[in-house]
């Protein structure tokens, strides 16, 4: 009988969180690390990945049960890839198999090692896109982006730098000289991008610079087929490029020469369930421990980023001005406390409108900034009080007019408007307050015969309804175009000469500690729509209705100055001990009551309160988070702040193996999560 061999294998089962890391079994064979195996697990079989190399079959290896199959079709993960989701898993506080599988394409799974030979000979005789005819043309660059380059050339390449440039300076152009030379010395490049929807125009700018180059995609949009596809390019290094959103930070690319995150700000970048982890610090240390350069680039880089720019942390290279010689538009703040008090207040004051008028006069686009979809965010009876609350979480439902539905944005409940109302019957129900349907019908009436469209999450849920909206922009269909952030962020609208910002207050007095920080993005973005075309950039501008002109988040906006911005917000950070002067991990925990919620919280506090003081960790008290109930389930949070990050990493270490203990003890609790570095507490 042959000896058999010991292997630690990865499986993502969660109970086995915080107990250990790996599996043993048993192989005929030696295995190398990152081979993909099934197991038994359980009654089950579960995929795994081979995590270590084999050690000696202990004593006790009568107990292990041999591996249920080998996937050898597959080249085994590299050390890379799987020193990065070890870091992931530590640092996110997740169990190794839960990342490591959670991250592979799924249709993996489904296939036998026969079937996965078949596709990997299909893919190798693939043959890559065919050469260009001629070189691509290539614009001349500006002299701040050949400076830019310059540094960027013999720079040190462990570390990170920070591209912040002003929208429209070609921080893109600056991506692609970088791609193009590290494709040149046979390296592969990944492009990380916030949302899918920005994809596509940096895909096509991607495809027609690297033409005869192979450059997949990777976001949630593609089919399983498609992820398993491009996943298996990457992985076999037959790619030369991948761009996708923040799971792609976990693409196996053996050649990796260059890491780029564009609109590194953007807080879709962190994930939002399961492993929590943050695509674009993952990207930093992935760079780091690949000693491959990571270009991380913005127009308004987050206050973490600039702050490790100015510690020297990372290199600081900087955009100023935009290419072509656009100018930056006039700002101007309109104090809505100048207006005569008027019931109901008008969306737009006169002579904002009187400027959008001028605009359509003269052929060009406005763009309305309101960040609040659907009609009204609230009906109201005026005679009794009732208010269309959602039966199933701590929030109002939204009047959409369109389908005359009442919905909630939390958990998606939604009903028929009612005729009356439900509790007294009155019959006069009030829409409170304005969403983006409500302004685009009332600028329906103050401008008549205008062309005025809407983008928003209701408006482009049909699948191509986006692009069609957007080029009905572009061909110059629409004369005064209503939208949320989606609208901000990246379009090259070129005959948009007037932005305003219709109500942008409320982020001013959020209890989010990050809530002006993304508000003086967006409107940073927004403003940077508006004037990309040269010719009539001199006439652009942005309008902000304010209660709170003084404020100075307005007057950054003004002067155009994000170091302003930044440095301001971090004077109010550092006095109240928030990020990035102190790292945070929330302990959030659900049930269908509170009580049962706080006492698994509170038991979590006690369990923890002598080594986290020991270690100087602040514990707060369990508090609700703003929307406390969602879809029948009562949330509570818990706060642990550091000044100190290695110090709040370590107390989660030792804490999370008590908090599985404890669970089993709380029956009415029915999720919890650990968050670190949360977004917002
Ligand atoms: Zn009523
Ligand atoms: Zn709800």
């Amino acid at each position: 009988m042959v000896d058999k061999l010991t292997v630690p294998v990865v499986v993502d089962a969660p109970q086995h969180a915080g107990l250990s890391a790996t599996l043993d079994y048993l192989s005929e064979r030696a295995l190398a690390p990152g081979t993909l195996v099934s197991v038994p697990l359980g009654r089950r079989q579960a995929a795994g990945i081979v995590w270590h190399e084999r050690i000696g079959a202990g004593a006790d290896a009568s107990r292990l049960r041999p591996l249920a199959g080998v996937l050898d079709a597959l080249p085994p993960l590299g050390h890379a890839w799987r020193q990065l989701v070890a870091f992931c898993a530590g640092y996110y506080q997740r169990s190794l198999g839960e990342v490591a599988l959670a991250v592979l394409p799924p249709e993996l799974r489904r296939l036998d090692d026969a079937q996965l030979a078949r596709r990997l000979a299909r893919l190798a005789a693939s043959t890559p896109p065919p050469p260009p005819a001629a070189d691509p043309p290539r614009p001349a660059l500006t002299g701040e982006q050949a400076a830019v380059l310059r540094a960027l050339a013999d720079a040190d390449a462990s570390m990170p730098t920070l591209l912040q440039g002003v929208t429209g300076s070609g921080k893109t152009e600056v991506y692609l000289r970088c791609a193009e030379a590290a494709l040149a010395q046979g390296r592969q490049v990944l492009v990380l991008v916030p949302e899918i929807n920005l994809t596509p125009q940096l895909e096509a700018r991607f495809a027609e610079r690297f033409a005869g180059r192979r450059l997949v995609a990777m976001h949630s949009a593609l089919t399983p087929a498609q992820r398993l596809r491009h996943w298996l390019l990457a992985h076999l290094g037959l790619a030369d490029l991948v761009l996708g959103t923040r799971l792609a930070v976990f693409a196996p690319l053996p050649r990796l020469g260059l890491v780029v995150v564009d609109e590194e700000h953007d807080p879709s970048f962190k994930q939002q369930e399961g492993a929590r982890y943050s695509a674009r610090d993952l990207a930093v240390v992935r760079g780091r421990d690949a000693r491959v350069p990571v270009l991380l680039g913005s127009a308004t880089p987050s206050l973490e980023s600039w702050t490790r720019a100015q510690q020297g942390r990372y290199r600081h290279l900087r955009l100023t001005e935009r290419v072509g010689g656009g100018a930056w538009p006039a700002v101007r703040l309109f104090d809505l406390g100048t207006l005569p008090r008027a019931q109901p207040a008008p969306p737009l004051a006169p002579p904002l409108l009187a400027a959008i008028e001028q605009r359509i006069a003269r052929g060009e686009q406005s763009l309305l900034l309101l960040n609040r979809r659907g009609y009204a965010p609230v009906l109201f009876c005026s005679a009794c009080g009732w208010k269309s609350g959602c039966p199933h979480c701590s929030a109002w439902r939204v009047f959409h007019k369109a389908d005359r539905t009442l919905r909630c944005h939390h958990c998606g409940f939604a009903e028929r408007v009612p005729r009356a109302c439900p509790e007294c019957g009155n019959l006069d129900i009030d829409a409170l307050g304005r969403g983006t349907e409500k302004l685009e019908e009332q600028l329906g009436a103050l401008l008549p015969g205008a062309r005025i469209a809407r983008i928003d999450a209701d408006s482009t849920r049909a699948k191509g309804a986006l692009q069609a909206q957007l080029a009905a922009v572009h061909a110059g269909e629409v004369d005064v175009l209503v939208g949320t952030q989606m609208v901000a962020k990246g379009h090259d609208f070129r005959r948009i000469t007037l932005v305003a910002a219709v109500n942008p207050d409320a982020a001013l007095f959020a209890a989010d500690f990050r809530a002006a920080e993304r508000q003086f993005a967006l409107l940073m973005q927004a403003a940077g729509r508006a004037g990309r075309d040269a010719a009539q950039a001199a006439a652009s501008e942005m309008w902000v209705q304010t209660w709170h002109p003084q404020h100075p988040l307005y007057a950054a906006l003004r002067a155009h100055d994000v170091d302003a911005f930044a440095r301001s917000q971090l004077d109010e950070r550092r006095a109240a001990g928030l990020p990035p002067f102190a790292s945070l991990a929330l302990l959030r925990a659900e049930a269908r009551s509170a009580d049962a919620a706080e006492a698994f919280l509170r038991a979590a506090a006690d369990a923890a309160a002598a080594r986290a003081a020991a270690l100087g960790v602040r514990l707060y008290p369990p508090v609700p988070p703003p929307v406390a109930r969602v879809a029948g389930m009562e949330r509570l949070q818990l706060l642990a702040e550091s000044a100190s990050r290695a110090a709040l990493q370590r107390l989660l270490a030792e804490w999370l193996p008590q908090l599985h203990a404890l669970r089993a003890q709380h029956r009415g609790l029915r999720r919890w999560a650990v968050d670190v570095d949360p977004l917002a507490i």
